[in-house]
């Protein structure tokens, strides 16, 4: 997931898009889907995204919040949280 999110090779419309294999890259919202977006934008996700930034300003994280920033971490907790996002979402990168 950390290196797919960082180098944005992931399977995001706003990568997919640019390699010509979608034909918007924007999300169902809108927006460009990019990491940041799917983590951090969403109105699509509004609750979730709410308790991921409370779990995150818990383990020492303020925003706003970026996620090449948090995926550099050597927290493996916050790693963990951000992987369950996806997983709890069932998003794909
Ligand atoms: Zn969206």
């Amino acid at each position: 997931m950390d290196c797919r999110l960082r180098f944005h090779h992931n399977h995001l419309n706003g990568h997919l898009y640019r390699l010509k294999m979608v034909e918007s890259p924007n999300c169902e919202c809108g927006v460009e889907e990019g990491a940041n977006h799917v983590f951090f934008g969403g109105e699509m996700r509004e609750a979730q995204t709410t308790e991921l930034h409370l779990d995150l300003m818990n383990l020492g994280q303020r925003p706003p919040f970026n996620i090449c920033g948090l995926l550099a971490t050597e927290d493996t907790r916050i790693l963990r949280r951000l992987y369950k996002f996806l997983k709890v979402n069932g998003i794909r990168v």
